[in-house]
């Protein structure tokens, strides 16, 4: 059976690394199950070794099983919600939630008059993403709640940068600009805007000015940034599978599905049963059509190909490489220049979102 192993101390100095780079407090976001890593347990971990006690996640199902489990801990709700019952909830269970319309500031302040509660909330700006948020023109309307509801207290003010892999400062320039007014207009009106944040992972790592008062930190804590990684962050995330059974293939014979691998000379196999089930080797499908992404893929695949990577794992600290495709719950490596057995364990790097939530979370 696979089991995803989670090096929890890398999580740990991923975040000082973090720290220490922007040198604000790190908001830990835990959505998608803290990126596979499983998200109670990391809770549980930064608020024990890191004195974390602010917990980000993005749906009211996530932040419920969080309040569950660390009932004294904030959590914050990134993304706004609309319906009476979801507000309901989220004054039920003491979140702080998103306000980004009118609309929601309204209908959450009625419930938390009627619960006799003040409701924590973050004022969220859509600077430029076109998800969700007060859009700056309409900051008055973000004024007005907050001036005038009552039941709410303005914890915050957040918004989110829309491309900062690098090659856009001038865009995030425009974004963290237009937030900076929105802040102002707040001030201006007499409303403390609370904590003021707007950079994710990369946007800490590269932009000093998008810092602000805090930042919000996801894949950074895997070790799995979409920038260049200059802080030293590592990769958290191994997939280990026993070694199923060992043995010799002669010359020429096939490897796997398609007959996309021939033997050149006898050789050792190892099977091991995990695979595309797993979610191991699965890869994020391209979801932009525009030309000059399909370039840069079609770049990107070229130069993968004639660097002729290929697949490979770990198996008693040796790097071996995979032979042919790999199998939904079967994968063939070539052990010829190893010693190994059945029952040994083969480790491969894996990015835990892509790892079946059904695979045991292990934690060292
Ligand atoms: C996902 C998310 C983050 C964290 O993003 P990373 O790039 O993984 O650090 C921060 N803020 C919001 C609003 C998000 O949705």
């Amino acid at each position: 059976m696979s089991t995803l192993v989670v090096q929890t101390d890398r999580i740990l100095s991923n975040l000082e690394a973090m720290r220490k780079h922007t040198n604000v407090p790190v908001i830990p976001v835990l959505k998608g199950n803290a990126y596979g890593l499983g998200d109670v347990a990391v809770a549980r971990l930064l608020k024990e070794k890191a004195d974390v006690h602010l917990f980000a996640v993005s749906r009211l199902e996530e932040a419920a099983r969080l309040k569950e489990a660390l009932p004294d801990e904030e959590i914050f709700l990134l993304s706004p919600y609309g319906t009476e019952k979801e507000a309901e909830e989220i004054i039920r269970l003491g979140l702080t939630a998103t306000v980004g319309s009118y609309g929601s500031a309204v209908l959450l302040n009625g419930l938390a008059e009627k619960a006799g509660v003040r409701c924590k909330v973050h004022l969220k700006f859509d600077t430029g993403l076109g998800r969700s948020g007060f859009l700056p023109e309409e900051s008055e309307k973000a004024v007005q709640a907050a001036k005038y509801l009552k039941n709410l207290k303005i914890a915050g003010c957040f918004s989110h940068l829309s491309n900062c892999f690098g090659k856009d400062e001038k865009g995030v320039t425009a974004q963290l600009d237009r937030f900076q007014k929105c802040i102002a207009a707040l001030k201006n009106a007499g409303v403390e805007p609370g904590i003021c944040h707007i950079a994710a992972s990369n946007g800490a790592i590269l932009y000093p000015s998008a810092r602000l008062d805090a930042v919000r930190c996801g894949s950074a804590l895997l070790g799995r940034v979409g920038v260049k990684n200059r802080l030293g962050l590592q990769k958290v995330g191994r997939l280990e599978s026993p070694i199923a059974d060992v043995r010799w293939l002669p010359e020429g014979h096939n490897v796997g599905y398609g007959n996309t691998y021939t033997t050149r000379k006898p050789a050792r196999i190892a099977t091991i049963q995990t695979g595309y089930a797993d979610g191991l080797f699965l890869q994020k499908v391209r979801d932009a059509f525009r030309t000059r992404d399909i370039l840069r893929d079609g770049w990107h695949v070229l130069k993968v190909l004639l660097h002729r990577p290929g697949l490979h794992c770990t198996i008693n600290g040796q790097p071996v490489p995979l032979l042919g495709r790999v199998g939904m719950c079967t994968v063939v490596a070539d052990v010829s220049d190893i010693t190994c057995s059945a029952g040994d364990m083969a480790s491969f790097d894996a990015n835990p979102l892509l790892i079946n939530a059904n695979v045991e979370r292990v934690y060292l």
